[in-house]
């Protein structure tokens, strides 16, 4: 039997959006790398951006990708969105599998509402409480943690016996 394949939780996924770029006029550059550790820097520059990767190996630099910034016409102003390179127009870009794409260029991608079996909400779940485990922030936190590792116990007993 062929393995199912791995349904992505877009929700799960760092991810920029374009709001968070500033006002997008003129030339700057912004740190982006408390959001995305895995990118240096976005260079914004006559309605592009660009993402620095960090570096893989010492000596090599790492990855640029471009993006056109497409403004469009709403309320008061303008908003402004990202070009993917596959010509989707879109709010947020993810980064999944080493770069940074929309939620179309990556695939078996769900929002986690659209998960819908008791089984897939049981792994949400899952994943939740260990994204929350790992998260550095709660590791200081020891009775908040100890309750979380208490129900993640119990979630993965449930799913086990789901699956079984
Ligand atoms: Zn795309």
């Amino acid at each position: 039997m062929k393995p199912k394949p791995r349904t992505v939780i877009i929700e799960q996924l760092s991810g920029i959006n374009c709001k968070d770029l500033g006002n997008k006029r003129g030339s700057y550059t912004i740190d982006l790398s408390l959001r995305l550790p895995q990118i240096v820097c976005a260079k914004i520059s006559r309605g592009c951006v660009a993402f620095h990767h960090r570096s893989l190996h010492r000596n090599t630099p790492g990855d640029i990708q471009s993006f056109q910034l497409k403004p469009i016409k709403s309320g008061f102003g303008y908003r402004y969105v990202f070009i993917c390179n596959c010509n989707t127009a879109v709010q947020s870009l993810y980064y999944h599998a080493g770069r940074l794409c929309c939620r179309w260029c990556i695939p078996h991608a769900l929002y986690a509402s659209q998960t819908s079996s008791k089984r897939q909400r049981q792994v949400l779940q899952i994943s939740r409480i260990e994204s929350l485990l790992g998260d550095k922030r709660y590791s200081t936190y020891r009775r908040v943690r100890e309750r979380l590792e208490r129900k993640l116990g119990a979630k993965v007993m449930l799913a086990k016996a789901l699956r079984g």
